[in-house]
């Protein structure tokens, strides 16, 4: 070696991808993981499904719902789900919560299209469903691809049904058709954000008739199944919150099998990999808080949101079940607690290299990725890590061979994003976004590295166990 590459070793950054040199037992533990995580995703396309899986993987693991816990002493591990649709965990460490907590906070909630409050309607003897849209689509990839519909609808009696229909092999899909070319020289011509408009957005799912000589008979002969299967009418629909998400399921891609491919692992990849790194926690001597937020996807706004009291409600819990709790202390707490947003990254598309400054961007198979700061136009509204806190985290992750990269959401001036980071932030905890770079996010089909994805899974643990 010469002197100026025996220089250049010891003062260039190195980059290197996490599938080199990798033993074939890490291997098979990586894939074994990421099969399981395939099967979570399967079974969880909704927040209330997510909570209700988690609160299942929790309870198989020794977790027992705080409000059923009197108190606490090191070693206990609580749940507290908030409305059905978000959910806190915690394992109480060995010192005082006063020294500050260690938290890791992602979102269950993913972009999809939601059912309006009063959605069915019949035209030229089809019936549809009107949807909004919820969070961040590009509304041409939601066409023609098969679709589910998940959720409950509150009868007038009070009583709750629960929706899961498309999943199942033998259950009927529904799509949301799009012209064909032939047809589509305005449409093609047109802006890409404006060639499908969200008022179209309209799902198909009935066009056989009543049979009777009745108007409006296609949308009743679809009220009537309705009926029989749910015992619903149409005015239960505005009591009700149905999501219509991509019915197909996550699947392994690629030849070399190194991906995963699924909807909604923004954020639901850092839900499961946080959440399987809590239930290997034992012996902590910080107190573990795992956060799963919903509506991050708008704004995390609302009661299930990151900006709702709910989540000091629950530290107030922790600390008063401890028997630490007095005047202003959650305040002390959050000031001394660190903070892990676990929330997705874009990773370089090649294809769509320019949108990304190469030397500030996550890559596939390259590891965690830590975003020093989000935002959009200058930062702006992003939470920005402080130096020192970042330095601790990557001391952790050296620690504990864990492989991350530094990166940013984006050239400067393409765009941006958020997180519930600042949520966190502004009540005085250090936070760091820190997440597995995704492609295509928000599409219906999100692909992930499967060494990303296990990656985290040992981040977030080297986090905890710090
Ligand atoms: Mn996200
Ligand atoms: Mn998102």
């Amino acid at each position: 070696m010469t002197y100026g590459e025996e220089l250049k070793e010891k003062l260039f950054s190195k980059k290197t991808n996490g599938w080199l040199k990798l033993s074939d037992e890490l291997k098979k533990e990586i894939f074994d993981y990421n099969d399981n995580y395939m099967k979570f995703l399967n079974e969880s396309k909704t927040e209330r499904e997510i909570v209700t899986s988690a609160k299942k993987i929790a309870e198989e693991n020794g977790f027992k719902d705080i409000n059923e816990v009197e108190h606490l002493n090191v070693g206990d591990k609580v749940y507290y789900i908030n409305k059905e649709k978000s959910m806190y965990l915690a394992v109480i460490g060995e010192e005082k919560m006063e020294n500050g907590v260690n938290i890791i906070g992602s979102h269950a909630d993913s972009p999809r299209l939601d059912l309006k409050p009063n959605p069915v309607y019949e035209d030229q003897e089809l019936a549809y469903f009107k949807t909004h849209y919820y969070g961040g689509i590009k509304k041409y990839q939601w066409t023609t691809i098969p679709l589910s519909i998940h959720g409950v609808i509150i009868k007038e009696n009070g009583e709750k049904v629960t929706i899961k229909i498309g999943e199942d092999e033998n259950d009927p899909i529904f799509t949301i058709t799009d012209l064909l070319p032939h047809l589509a020289v305005e449409q093609q011509n047109s802006k890409l954000r404006e060639a499908i408009k969200g008022k179209d957005l309209n799902l198909l799912v009935g066009s056989i008739p009543f049979d009777e000589d009745i108007s409006e008979n296609v949308k009743l002969n679809l009220l009537n199944i309705l009926n029989k299967k749910y015992g619903i009418v149409e005015k239960d629909f505005s009591s009700a919150e149905l999501e219509v998400v991509p019915a197909y399921k996550a699947r392994t891609q690629g030849f070399d099998e190194s991906m995963v491919a699924g909807y909604g692992q923004d954020d639901k990849v850092c839900v499961y990999t946080s959440l399987t790194a809590m239930m290997q926690l034992k012996n902590i001597k910080k107190t573990a808080v795992c956060i799963i937020a919903d509506k991050e996807e708008i704004g995390s706004m609302g009661n299930t949101g990151m900006q709702s009291q709910a989540f000091d409600t629950f530290m107030s819990y922790l600390l008063n079940k401890t028997g630490e709790n007095r005047v202003n202390l959650l305040e002390k707490v959050y000031c001394n607690s660190k903070m892990l947003s676990a929330d997705v990254d874009a990773a370089v598309d090649p294809i769509y290299a320019s949108v990304s400054d190469k030397m500030n961007a996550g890559y596939l198979g390259y590891g965690i990725a830590l975003n020093k700061y989000t935002g959009a136009g200058g930062k702006y509204d992003a939470s920005d890590a402080n130096a020192e806190y970042i330095a601790e985290v990557k001391g952790i992750f050296d620690k504990n061979n864990i492989k991350y990269q530094v990166s940013e959401l984006g050239e400067v001036d393409i765009g941006g994003g958020g997180t519930i980071a600042y949520i966190l932030a502004n009540k005085g905890i250090d936070v760091i976004d820190c997440g597995v770079p995704v492609l295509c996010m928000h599409s219906p089909y999100e692909v992930t590295s499967k060494y990303d994805v296990y990656t985290a899974y040992k981040a977030y643990q080297a986090f905890w166990n710090a």
